[in-house]
C-alpha cells in the first residue's frame, strides 16, 4: 500500500505532512508551536525516524509511516493523558469497516509500534478516539501535500481504499434540500469569519533548495517576500524595500482555505475539482510552466455543479492566477473589495488578490494569508 493521499480532520491541533510521513502534534495550532515545527523539521530526513525522535521531549505527537504491507506509528504521549485525549493511531481494512482493525496508543514513553496493512486499508491518526472513516469524511477532504494546517488528525488513503467497492458509491449522496447553491454567489460562508489559521510553514533555511527561486526581499527573519511587499507576508515585520533583490526559493504563497474549514497550502500549481486525476495526468502533473509540480486538490460537491477539473491555480512568480478550466458551471471570485463576484472567462488566467472568495461547484474556497507565529 502507498499513501498518495492524506487527509486532515477538521480540529485546532497541528497536523503536518513531511515527506512520506504523517505528523499530528497535539499543540494548539493557534499561537506559538515552535515544538512542532521543531519535530516537522527533525524527521525530514532519510532514514529511521526513532533514533531522532527518542532524545526529543516535549509536546505529544504521533508520526505515521505507510509503507507496502505495514504501518510503523512513533508515538510519545504525556502522563496521566485521560482516554479521550490519546494520541491514537487506528488501522481500518476498508474505508467503510466501523471499527478499526488495530489499534495503537502514546504511552508516556516513546514508543515505536508496527502494525500490519492489507490493501485498501486505511489508517487514522487522531487525538483522542478514531472516527470511522468513510462516514466522518470522504476521502475528498483535504489533500494535505506538505507543510502544516490545523487539525484533529489525519486520515491515510490508500489507492485501493479510494476506488468505490462495487455498489457502494461514495458520492451519490441523497442530494440535501439545504444543500448550498452556486446560482446567487454573493454571500460569504460565516465559517470564514471565524476562521483564524496560524499554520506553521518551513522556515527559508529548510525549504528544498530544489524548489523554484524567485527574487524577493527579506524580512529582518529572513522570509522572502515579493519585490513590492512592504510588510512580510509571513510575519508582519517591515521589509526594506531599498534593500537589493535577492534570489531564494519560493516560500508557500497562500492557504486556500474551504467552506468546511479545511485548508490546502499554496506552494505549486493546483488544479481543483471533483475528480481532476485525468486533467493532472494529462498535464503529466506539471505546472503551467512546465518546471513546478501540478497538485491535484479533490473537492467533494452535493451540488453536482462541481466539474470533475474546474479550476487551476497557477502561480507566476509571486502571482497567483485563478483560470476556469472549462466547467460546465462557471466559477465566480469576489475580491476582497468587490460588492460581488466576477464570472471567470473560460480559460484566461485572471490575478487572484489576497482575500478572494472563490464560488465553484456549490463550494467556497477563499485566499488567506500564511502566517506564522
Ligand atoms: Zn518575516
Amino acid at each position: 500500500m502507498t499513501a498518495q493521499y492524506s487527509t486532515v480532520l477538521p480540529g485546532d491541533r497541528v497536523v503536518a505532512r513531511v515527506r512520506e510521513a504523517v505528523l499530528v502534534v497535539d499543540a494548539p495550532a493557534l499561537g506559538a508551536s515552535a515544538e512542532a515545527s521543531a519535530l516537522a523539521a527533525a524527521i525530514d530526513v532519510d532514514g529511521a525516524l526513532a533514533p531522532v525522535l527518542e532524545p526529543l521531549t516535549g509536546v505529544p505527537y504521533a508520526v505515521v509511516q505507510v509503507a507496502g504491507s505495514e504501518v510503523r506509528a512513533l508515538l510519545r504521549g504525556a502522563p496521566d493523558t485521560a482516554p479521550e485525549r490519546l494520541l491514537t493511531v487506528a488501522i481500518f481494512t476498508s474505508a467503510s469497516a466501523a471499527t478499526p482493525a488495530h489499534v495503537l496508543h502514546a504511552e508516556a514513553e516513546f514508543v515505536e509500534r508496527v502494525a500490519p496493512l492489507g490493501p485498501g486499508a486505511v489508517v487514522t491518526v487522531t487525538v483522542g478516539p478514531p472516527p470511522s472513516p468513510g462516514p466522518v469524511c470522504g476521502p475528498t477532504a483535504l489533500h494535505l501535500l506538505r507543510g502544516a494546517v490545523p487539525g484533529a488528525g489525519a486520515v491515510l488513503w490508500s489507492d485501493e481504499s479510494l476506488q468505490p467497492e462495487g455498489d457502494a458509491d461514495i458520492v451519490t449522496d441523497a442530494f440535501p434540500a439545504d444543500a448550498p447553491t452556486n446560482e446567487e454567489p454573493t454571500g460569504v460562508s460565516p465559517l470564514f469569519a471565524a476562521t483564524e489559521y496560524d499554520v506553521e510553514v518551513r522556515g527559508p533555511e529548510e525549504v528544498p533548495a530544489a524548489g523554484p527561486l524567485v527574487e524577493g526581499r527579506r524580512c529582518a527573519f529572513g522570509h522572502l517576500n515579493a519585490p513590492h511587499a512592504g510588510y512580510c507576508s509571513r510575519c508582519g515585520a517591515l521589509v526594506d524595500r531599498r534593500a537589493p533583490l535577492e534570489a531564494g526559493p519560493r516560500p508557500p504563497l497562500g492557504l486556500l482555505v474551504a467552506d468546511d474549514g479545511t485548508a490546502f497550502v499554496v506552494e505549486t500549481d493546483m488544479v481543483i475539482g471533483r475528480d481532476p486525476s485525468a486533467y493532472t495526468a494529462q498535464r503529466g502533473g506539471r505546472a503551467f510552466d512546465g518546471a513546478g509540480r501540478l497538485a491535484p486538490i479533490v473537492l467533494q460537491d452535493r451540488t453536482g455543479a462541481l466539474s470533475r477539473a474546474h479550476l487551476e491555480i497557477r502561480i507566476d512568480g509571486w502571482q497567483l492566477l485563478a483560470v476556469d478550466v472549462g466547467s460546465a458551471n462557471g466559477t465566480w471570485v469576489r475580491p476582497p473589495a468587490a460588492a460581488a463576484p466576477l464570472r471567470l472567462p473560460p480559460g484566461q488566467p485572471v490575478p487572484l488578490a489576497m482575500g478572494s472568495d472563490i464560488h465553484l461547484g456549490g463550494r467556497i474556497l477563499q485566499l488567506q494569508e500564511v502566517v506564522t507565529a
